[in-house]
């Protein structure tokens, strides 16, 4: 039996407050290496609080996440922080991005602590942005690329490093329809590379290109109904 990428079992989030906002309540999920599987729920349903679990940087109020086949919970800070860099590719909406570095140089950045030589670093660097279709503006700053441009920058940063897991938030969020195509092209090239993927989404031209969806409502989560494949 291969170790999934990802098992929750029972895993919740609470939020403290008056009231206190239970944002996971239970989730069960497992994702086997190279699936790929979007979140779809409304707005405020917990899909960044699942990715943020997922991704290591919250952590569950109660439940067991195994990642790869490790138990995370018991982790010091710097442990987790030295896992996520190693195991972790994430996508946000807003791309996050420094903005006076080259393209290139906002990919390296993902490698600065997993101990790969600068030289090295750099020639993954722009194999990571020829996969992405931007190994010719690798010497550019983020301010002269489009939206769609800047996200797939932020794609090859998240994947230079070999991730387990690339975690991707609502990453057409902040694009129009033709330019959010282009960034989805990636994702599908990606996946049919054999990388694991989830991607958080409300938007049905997301979640088409994933090989498998859940739901999640109010912080619970559900296996789409089978049988309504497109
Ligand atoms: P989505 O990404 O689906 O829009 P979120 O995971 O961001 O949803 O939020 C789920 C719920 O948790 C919402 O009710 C939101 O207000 C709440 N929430 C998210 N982050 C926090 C936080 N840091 N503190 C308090 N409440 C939060
Ligand atoms: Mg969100």
């Amino acid at each position: 039996m291969t170790t999934p990428a990802v098992r929750l079992q029972e895993v919740s989030r609470t939020f403290e407050g008056s009231p206190p906002v239970r944002a996971l309540c239970e989730v069960e999920l497992e994702i086997g290496k190279g699936e790929s599987v979007a979140i779809v729920g409304p707005s405020g349903s917990g899909k960044s609080t699942l990715l943020h679990v997922l991704g290591l940087l919250d952590q569950p109020t109660s439940g067991r996440y195994d990642l790869d086949g490790v138990d995370v919970a018991g982790m010091r800070d710097s442990q987790r922080a030295g896992l996520r860099g190693r195991s972790i590719g994430f996508v946000f909406q807003d791309f996050h991005l420094l903005r006076h570095r080259t393209v290139t140089e906002n990919v390296m950045t993902a490698l600065l602590y997993n101990r790969v030589p600068r030289r090295e670093r750099k020639a993954r660097a722009v194999t990571a942005l020829e996969r992405v279709g931007l190994d010719h503006r690798k010497d550019a700053t983020p301010e002269t690329l489009s939206g769609g441009e800047r996200q797939r920058v932020a794609i090859a940063r998240a994947v230079v490093s070999e991730p387990v897991l690339l975690l991707a938030d609502e990453p057409t969020g902040n694009l129009d329809s033709a330019t959010g195509a282009s960034v989805l092209e990636v994702f599908e090239a990606l996946q049919r590379d054999g990388i694991t993927i989830v991607v958080a989404t409300h938007d049905e031209a997301v979640s088409g290109v994933a090989g498998r969806s859940v739901s999640i409502v109010d912080g619970v989560l559900s296996e789409a109904r089978a049988g309504v494949t497109p």
